[in-house]
């Protein structure tokens, strides 16, 4: 791919739709030498510069993912750097936040140089690494966060597993506090949900599967809400899953507390009964939940409560998916889905556009302190993305750029496209 910025890219006669300035009109959008140039009614480009027809399409900032697992290094046959930056462009991220579950874990200046050069020659779309909290993720003593932070780390977690213990994740968050950047934390009280299979419920024992029950997630929750609380540091909670998760958050927000939250499109839109059949492909931590979560999570969303939407792409190869349910690894690749799958709580009413964007985009960026991103202010990075909110698609696993084809998707129709994914002023995904 030619890393080469055209000089000018119009994108012509879209709905731009960007939370940060408040925008929800019809225009054009001028690009030119990696910046936003110009935006509205009376843009006047260049001579000959390029147009993207835009007409019944909405153009609005390129989306953010704050949680992804790119695999890169220590599990390329599940995913590298370059594939999974390319299905995030053809989901219409233009950032992405990569989780440090590697091997060897981002949990020193060589790895997280590691992620951020290989990022920079093979990457279609901007990656931002997370340094793990614990050394080698082990839960025992805390990384070097300081010289992670100096690095380039946007935030640190142990994700996979919870910062292991109380003083640990006291002490993380109390660095946090000075270094400006969250503590993101995998939320799962190890000892409940040991050997858990799926949703702890009716239809786990129908299913005879053990559970992994909603209070596994909400004990952890509440340990870092206390503890974000006493410190001041700021704690995000990776994929909330349970009604009563959106309680505790919705509590300790109304405190004071500096916590904010995301949620999966998977946990916003599919249940437990995705496990019937025992497909694999279902199989996630935490686990797909019930309606009454869903219900819940999205109401969450649109309130504030839940500030972001993200992905927590998991990709694994065919044959690990393959093996029986009980021994299959969790995960869901979700980067080209998220759209076609969101777009569903606009149609019912659940979320307007407008909220929808700015979960993907604004919010994300300043939970990372990144507010330069995330907008379609003039000036900013021109990271843009085109989608068409009416396109029916049915998920073909063939067509799947990412190498994780797990996904209880296939085969499945969804409503919402990108079209067109723009980062850094160049195209990186055209349909
Ligand atoms: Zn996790
Ligand atoms: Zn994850």
């Amino acid at each position: 791919m030619s890393k080469a910025i055209p000089k000018s890219i119009l994108i012509q006669g879209g709905r731009i739709i960007d939370p940060a300035s408040h925008t929800d009109a019809i225009g054009d959008l001028l690009v030119t030498g990696g910046r936003i140039a110009g935006r509205g009614l009376n843009v006047t480009p260049p001579a000959d510069c390029p147009v993207i027809h835009a007409e019944s399409l909405i153009i609005c900032p390129g989306f953010i993912d704050l949680h992804c697992h790119l695999r890169q290094p220590g599990f390329e046959e599940k995913e590298t750097i370059a594939t999974g930056t390319r299905a995030a462009a053809k989901g219409g991220f233009t950032t992405v936040c990569a989780m440090p579950n590697t091997n060897p874990p981002l949990d020193n200046e060589e790895t997280i140089t590691f992620v951020r050069t290989l990022a920079g020659k093979e990457g279609a779309v901007r990656v931002l690494p997370i340094a793990c909290v614990t050394r080698g993720r082990q839960g025992i003593e805390l990384a070097n966060l300081e010289n992670l932070a100096k690095e380039g780390a946007v935030a640190f977690s142990d994700d996979g597993a919870p910062v292991a213990t109380t003083p640990l994740m006291q002490r993380a968050l109390e660095l946090s506090k000075t270094l400006g950047l969250p503590i993101i934390d995998h939320c799962e009280d190890l000892t409940l949900s040991a050997g858990g299979q799926m949703n702890d419920g009716i239809l786990s024992k129908k299913l005879g599967l053990k559970g992994m029950p909603a209070v596994a997630e909400d004990i952890i929750i509440s340990r870092d809400l206390l503890l974000a609380h006493l410190t001041g540091g700021h704690v995000h909670i990776a994929h909330v899953s349970t009604a009563s998760a959106v309680e505790l958050i919705r509590r300790a927000k109304d405190k004071g507390t500096s916590v904010t939250a995301e949620v999966t499109p998977h946990h916003l839109t599919l249940t437990e009964e995705c496990a019937i059949g025992l497909n694999t492909n279902a199989k996630v931590n935490p686990p797909l939940r019930t309606e009454a979560d869903i219900r819940a999570l999205a109401s969450a969303l649109k309130d504030g409560i839940i500030d972001a939407i993200a992905t927590d792409h998991a990709p694994h190869t065919p044959a690990e998916k393959a093996l029986e349910f009980i021994r299959a690894p969790t995960g869901i690749s979700g980067f080209e889905t998220a759209l076609g799958s969101l777009m569903a709580l606009v149609r019912s009413g659940t979320l307007p556009m407008m909220k929808l964007i700015a979960a993907l985009t604004t919010k994300p960026a300043k939970i990372i302190n990144r507010p330069d991103l995330g907008t379609l202010k003039v000036g900013s990075p021109a990271d843009v993305t085109i989608f068409d909110p009416e396109r029916e698609w049915v998920v073909d696993l063939q067509k799947f750029v990412s190498k994780g084809k797990n996904t209880p998707l296939a085969g499945k129709t969804l409503r919402g496209r990108v079209i067109a994914t723009i980062y850094g002023g160049r195209i990186v995904y055209q349909e």
